[in-house]
């Protein structure tokens, strides 16, 4: 982020340009309510208590005449979004009316707000933390509404408390080391270590419980992607298709995939999940050609889970084992299709494909799919999350957690070795840097920009 400080007027729509009844402009920085009071009258005389309050009235251009109607929310500091003065200003949708309203702002001597730039200085002034931060985005992204309540949890600061209370822990142990450091030629009576070991292995096993809790993080928030793969017809579209009419696809554009006929998102168990056809990806040629394809190949390494699709009513073909052989090491569900037209007798697949879950389906009558997808949901494990538990989000969440997990089974191996306090002590400092990375108070600016760089203009 470049052009910023804190003391500026910034302004930014928080709503897209487009049809629509309402659209919404923010105003922060100290001062900008009577810098919003030159173009909204109704600001000019705040009576006490009109904090958060909605006043009606006109905007109007640098001659007095109106813009448009509109309504508009101070807000005193610290009681705002960005804890500081704001202005939200509701005016009409469409293009013109908050255009107008921003540039008139901009006359007036605010500024444009850099992306994430609100929810920036949100975190500079100490009103939520950098987890939170995280879950604002997460929020802004989510793809299920399951993904929404964890962001929301994330949101009312759960992730933060849980990880604050693993530090609390560890600077009291760490107090007290250092007490005993000070004071080693007096006589003072010593913690035995195995007390401090005790205490570093029950926040151990929390950090460790916290750090688990990412795969569920990352499947709400980049969804688990699964691939249907199986030679020509066996009824890979079918069971995509079959998929998508029975769930509520997924609706929103999610940044970094593309969408093509090939590729649908859809819900299961409330997770996002990213369904592939694999199909149309060979042309021609024998299916080890076909798996040996770049694209397909990728497609298998990438997925969390794959269905394996027979076609159930003419038997298990030569292709198909050639197939399941290229994919037999990873993670597979073994579909076989077409069950309205009967098995072929001597259909034995278990044997066939030894330590595969099976699922016989009909992709064409719809039946079978209840089971497929409770089969899916055991493979992933998605019935094991519990939504009360504090849910790392993001991958960067995960890296500090994983390097506080790693300093304390460090520390507590020290511990075993008959480690000196001083040594114990740089150990525990360094688990609180991490800590403090997590939470967003050691965090470098390179790692912040990243973060905010994320977010759109106006939140
Ligand atoms: P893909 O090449 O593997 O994607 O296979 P398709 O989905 O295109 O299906 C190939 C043919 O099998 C089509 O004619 C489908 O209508 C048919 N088909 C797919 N699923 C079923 C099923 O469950 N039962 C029956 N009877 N036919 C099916």
């Amino acid at each position: 982020m470049t052009n910023e400080s804190q003391n500026d007027i910034i302004v930014a729509g928080a709503t897209p340009p487009g049809k629509s009844a309402l659209a919404i402009v923010r105003v922060s920085g100290p001062g900008c309510i009577a810098v919003v009071s030159n173009m909204i009258p109704a600001l000019r005389k705040l009576e006490q208590g009109s904090s958060r309050k909605i006043l009606y009235g006109f905007a109007v251009d640098g001659d007095d005449r109106a813009i448009d109607e509109i309504t508009v929310i101070p807000y005193i500091a610290p009681a705002s979004y960005t804890a500081e003065e704001m202005v939200e200003i509701i005016c009409h949708g469409g293009f013109m009316s908050s255009r107008t309203i921003i540039d008139r702002l901009l006359e007036c001597g605010a500024r444009l707000a850099e992306p994430g730039e609100f929810t920036k200085r949100a975190f500079v002034n100490g009103r939520i933390s950098l987890s939170q931060t995280e879950a604002v985005i997460a929020a802004i992204e989510a793809k299920s509404e399951l993904a929404l309540k964890a962001a929301a949890r994330n949101l009312k600061g759960e992730l933060y408390e849980k990880i604050d209370s693993i530090r609390t822990e560890i600077r009291d142990i760490l107090t007290l080391i250092e007490a005993e450091i000070d004071f080693s030629d007096e006589e003072i009576e010593k913690t035995p270590l195995q007390k401090i070991a005790s205490s570093l292995v029950d926040q151990f096993q929390v950090a460790t419980a916290i750090l688990k809790s990412y795969d569920f993080g990352r499947g709400l928030n980049q969804g688990y992607r699964l691939a249907i793969v199986g030679r020509a017809n066996v009824g890979k579209s079918s069971l995509l298709n079959a998929l998508l009419q029975k769930d509520r696809a997924i609706v929103t554009e999610i940044p970094g995939t593309t969408r093509d006929t090939l590729t649908e998102w859809i819900e299961i168990g409330g997770f996002p999940i990213l369904l592939t056809d694999t199909a149309g990806l060979r042309e021609s040629g024998d299916p080890v050609e076909m798996i040996g394809q770049a694209r397909t190949r990728g497609e298998i390494e990438n997925s969390d889970l794959i269905l394996f699709m027979i076609d159930g009513s003419t038997g298990i073909t030569d292709e198909d084992r050639e197939i399941y052989n290229l994919i037999s090491d990873r993670p597979t569900l073994v579909v076989a299709n077409k069950a309205d037209l009967g098995f072929s007798t001597g259909l034995n697949i278990s044997v066939q494909f030894p330590g595969s879950e099976v699922v016989a389906i009909s992709a064409l009558k719809g039946s079978g799919l209840g089971e497929l997808e409770e089969k899916i949901g055991r493979a992933l494990s998605l019935d094991d999350f519990n939504l009360d538990t504090a849910i790392l989000a993001t991958e960067r969440q995960y890296r500090s957690m994983q390097a506080v997990c790693e300093t304390l089974a460090e520390a507590l191996e020290e511990i075993e070795n008959g480690a000196t306090e001083e040594v114990l002590a740089a150990f525990l400092r360094e688990a609180l840097d991490h800590l403090g990375e997590l939470v967003g108070e050691t965090t470098t600016e390179d790692i912040l920009n990243a973060i905010f760089a994320r977010f759109c203009v106006g939140k």
